[in-house]
């Protein structure tokens, strides 16, 4: 087995030393278990926060142990009934290319492929676009006609929220760093419009494409465009608190400046809160299954960055962080 485990707390971005890759040989298998050899690893986001010694919605990763995240991967030992070899599975395995995994371990999820590549399962059709989702039709409770903007427009969560939000008849802008990422998002995803925060004009842009103001506001990244999309919200608006990268990488994270401080700031803030894909755990089979066919009919369009093999995964999960992923951040495995 090779894991890449949390060597010490980074400050800021993250560092090659910060991490170490470990070879081990893997033990037996017990009565009650099965090994699962991952296909490809997740990297999101989330990961960022949970290498920090603070107690956020999750514990920290410890100094020592696997770098925590989702992967798909397939069962190629099996000592219980209720996973077969061959059987393909998502899991909470860590940054490693095999897991032993119990058989009652929650959060492990057989897949129906569908035909699908197994990527889709931690992307379009996985955690990010089952946060997408919920997050739009039960916290943004879109109605037909309004404005939705969306941050990181072009990435795993922010690409299937507009998506999903357009064919509900929402007029939907997309905000994503350059010219190539707002094309795509246009072109591709069929967003009405799409403002690149990097070209220096954030305020008139988001305006200009909003000229109805804002009703909903999908946030994912914080900072200068939290501020920008304030300015435009709607009486009545709703902000389905996502996440806020740009301050991940934080040196200083218990006091950096947070959507809600801006909304709640507000004279007339709107209806704002922070949810996790979690709340919705028991629907996951359902949206998956939902999400899986919407991609296979072409409804939903996805774009992925695959970083090859385990050894490239610190180099792609800093780099996301960052912006440089386009689309979901996947590392394959060999
Ligand atoms: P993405 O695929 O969107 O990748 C992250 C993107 O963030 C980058 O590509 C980059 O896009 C953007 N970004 C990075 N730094 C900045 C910055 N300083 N300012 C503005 N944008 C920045 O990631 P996900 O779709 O996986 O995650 C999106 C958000 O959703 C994150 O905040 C994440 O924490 C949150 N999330 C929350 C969940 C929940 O349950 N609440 C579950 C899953 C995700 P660009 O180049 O356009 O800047």
């Amino acid at each position: 087995n090779t894991a890449i485990t949390l060597k010490q707390r980074p400050n800021g971005e993250v560092r090659d030393d910060d991490f170490e890759i470990k070879q081990s040989s893997l033990p037996e298998l017990q009565d009650g278990e099965f090994l699962i050899e991952n296909k490809y690893l997740s990297l999101d986001p989330y990961m960022r926060p949970r290498m920090n010694d603070m107690q956020g919605y999750m514990d920290p990763v410890g100094i020592g142990e696997v770098m925590v995240g989702e992967a798909v991967g397939e069962v190629i030992a099996s000592k219980t009934d209720a996973y077969q070899v061959g059987d393909v599975v998502t899991a909470y395995t860590g940054w490693q290319t095999h897991y032993i995994a119990k058989a009652d371990e929650p959060m492990i999820y057989k897949v129906d492929a569908k035909g699908l590549p197994l990527s889709v399962f931690l992307g379009a059709a996985g955690m990010p676009g089952r946060t997408g989702y919920f997050g739009l039709t039960e916290v943004g409770k879109p109605k037909e006609g309004e404005t939705l903007v969306v941050s990181a427009a072009s990435g795993a969560v922010g690409s299937l929220v507009g998506q999903v939000a357009k064919s509900m008849g929402l007029r939907v802008v997309g905000v994503a760093g350059g010219e190539e990422k707002c094309r795509y998002v246009t072109d591709e995803l069929g967003f009405d419009a799409c403002v690149d925060y990097k070209a220096g004009n954030l305020d008139a842009d988001l305006a200009t494409a909003c000229p109805n103001g804002i009703d909903i506001y999908f946030e994912n990244v914080g900072g200068a465009v939290t501020r920008a999309v304030a300015k435009l919200l709607n009486k009545g608006s709703r902000v389905p608190v996502c996440g806020y990268v740009s301050a991940y990488n934080s040196e200083d994270i218990a006091n950096v400046e947070t959507p809600f401080h801006v909304f709640g700031a507000m004279p007339e803030p709107p209806e704002h809160r922070f949810f996790l894909v979690t709340e919705w755990q028991e629907q996951h089979g359902e949206a998956t299954a939902l999400l899986a066919d919407k991609i296979k009919a072409g409804e939903i369009q996805y774009r992925e960055s695959v970083a090859e093999g385990i050894d490239n995964a610190i180099d792609a999960f800093r780099g996301m962080l960052k912006g440089k992923n386009f689309g979901k951040q996947v590392v394959k495995l060999a």
